[in-house]
């Protein structure tokens, strides 16, 4: 809290701008980051499931085309069974004029191998009692058999057509190999896909036993762990983010493939994906700095401009007693509202102040009876003159036997007297005289810069006014005066006065109503 207090408004403001600039930069963070992590997961499988389809699409037509290839091979056989030249050719033909093949076989109804290509010729005349092989001679159709290790030791998948007589009479099979794991077609067409990023792709039978995976090893395994296998192999085709077997998320595509029944899964480690994404937020980050900073530079010139005219009256608020303060506080540019508010208040509690502590000063000065200088005024003025060094002159006056008159009169009366006396002093001295009520009623007029015959000649007047004047309900009254001069007659302004009562003593003394004054010092 005493924090809070010490800090002035600009730093507030700065603070809580920089603080929301903050929170929402984080949060534009957050959610950018989420959002784009969920694009780059979604584009990753959704990239992986097409390429995945794609994959799938291909061997499907190559498994159709070399079905297609091997029934027609197997219908001209049929026609030219059993010339031992044409077996021969067509086998050799088949394994050389294209690379879908690694070894091609033609077996009897007996599993007798009549004709093989070149890298098989040692199964020549030999009876194969591998699992492709009866699997061909059994079900006498068109077939994709299941991976099996063959007697050269080799994992494979034979494709093969039946060969079938005119009459119906089987014949035996003509069948092409794959060999898992040496270069086959299934690689050719499904490419290496060992990424440096760990992405790669891989085949399946519909027992889940691995025919293509980058890792040769692992070739005729079976995979039980991937749950997206079930959904590939019951003929779907999709994207899903799961953890492989060795416990790596991946974010994977799957698609089936008909002719086969297999299953192919492409995918990239979530890692990968995600790396980009780190990159791309700190790209973020740094492309929105420019920003961020000129939005800040503008806050803390909002916040200047904000907290400026309040400063300024704040610094205003402590001289309210200078008089020079209206004059500052109205040059200041409240340019809002509240601070325009605020400036025309503070004025007008200023313009009060100022005429009230005027007016008290006034009256502390003021005699509350007549109107004129008090005591408290002639101390100020005689400072004054002091220290300009004016010289001035002084009258005292005191009205003649006026016990009297509050004895015949009463005290009120005696008020009145005293206020129309204070008028006619008023009267006969000039604009620049101070008349002063010094107590009771005896009276002074200070005459700055005035020699002593001019305010002789004053006093001379004034005492005649009042000789004159015909007071309410007293009538007649006369006053006696006293002049004395500074600094003729005295060093110190305040002995003057003593001079000058002097002399109205010596007025009273010498028959009241007269003007004595003080006799100027003999110059040798
Ligand atoms: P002198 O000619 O010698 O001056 O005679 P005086 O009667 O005027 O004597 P003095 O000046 O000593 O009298 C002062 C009188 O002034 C006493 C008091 O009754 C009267 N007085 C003093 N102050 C006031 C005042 O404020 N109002 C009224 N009505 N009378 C006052
Ligand atoms: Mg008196
Ligand atoms: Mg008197």
């Amino acid at each position: 809290m005493a924090f809070l207090v010490r800090s002035n408004l600009r730093q507030l403001i700065v603070i809580l701008a920089l603080l929301s600039t903050l929170v929402a930069v984080i949060n534009m963070f957050i959610a950018s980051a989420k959002v784009q992590k969920q694009a780059l997961i979604d584009n990753t499988l959704l990239s992986n499931e097409a390429y995945a389809s794609k994959l799938a699409d291909s061997t499907q037509a190559f498994l159709e085309s070399a079905l297609l290839e091997l029934a027609y091979s197997a219908k001209n056989i049929a026609q030219n069974w059993p010339q031992k030249r044409y077996l021969n050719q067509e086998t050799q033909r088949l394994s050389k004029q294209n690379y879908a093949f690694n070894s091609v076989v033609l077996s009897d109804a007996n599993g007798v191998v009549l004709a093989s290509s070149d890298n098989a010729i040692e199964l020549h005349g030999q009876i194969l009692t591998t699992p492709g092989p009866l699997q061909a001679l059994k079900e006498r159709k068109p077939l994709i058999s299941q991976p099996y290790e063959s007697s050269m030791d080799n994992l494979l998948v034979l494709i093969s057509s039946p060969i079938f007589h005119e009459n119906g009479t089987y014949l035996g099979y003509i069948g092409g190999s794959i060999y898992l794991k040496e270069k086959n077609i299934l690689s050719r067409l499904l490419g290496e896909h060992y990424h440096h990023d760990g992405s790669y792709i891989y085949v399946v039978d519909n027992k889940k036993r691995l025919l293509y995976h980058p890792d040769k090893e692992r070739l005729g395994s079976a995979v039980h762990t991937n749950p997206l296998l079930d959904l590939a192999l019951s003929g779907g085709t999709g994207a899903k983010a799961i953890v492989n077997s060795k416990g790596i998320e991946m974010l994977s595509g799957y698609a089936y493939i008909p002719a086969a029944g297999w299953g192919v899964v492409s995918q990239r480690p979530a890692d990968a994906t995600l790396n980009a994404h780190e990159g791309l937020m700190q790209k973020i980050l740094l492309h929105s700095l420019p920003i961020n900073l000129t939005m800040l530079s503008l806050i803390w010139l909002c916040a200047w401009l904000i907290s400026s005219p309040l400063r300024q009256l704040a610094a205003n608020a402590k001289n309210m007693r200078q008089r020079t303060t209206i004059q500052r506080v109205e040059r200041i540019q409240a340019w809002y509202f509240e601070a325009n508010e605020l400036k025309h208040a503070f004025l007008h509690g200023l313009q009060n102040v100022h005429d009230h502590v005027g007016q008290l000063r006034q009256d502390v000065r003021t005699d509350p009876l007549t109107g004129l200088n008090n005591r408290r005024a002639l101390e100020r003025i005689l400072e004054k003159c002091d220290i300009t060094q004016t010289f001035f002159s002084a009258i005292t006056l005191d009205i003649d036997h006026f016990k009297h008159v509050n004895d015949t009169f009463g005290h009120d009366v005696g008020d009145i007297v005293l206020k129309e006396l204070a008028f006619l002093m008023r009267s006969t001295s000039r604009d620049q005289d101070f008349c002063i009520r010094l107590g009771g009623e005896e009276f002074l007029i200070l005459l700055p810069s005035c020699s002593l015959e001019v305010a002789a000649d004053i006093a001379e007047r004034l005492r005649l006014d009042v000789e004159k004047h015909e007071f309410t309900t007293v009538g007649k009254l006369t006053i006696s005066l006293g002049v004395a001069s500074w600094p003729q007659h005295a060093n110190s302004t305040t002995a003057v006065l003593k001079i000058a009562d002097e002399m109205l003593y010596a007025a009273k003394q010498g028959g009241r109503n007269q003007v004595r004054t003080a006799p100027l010092p003999k110059i040798d």
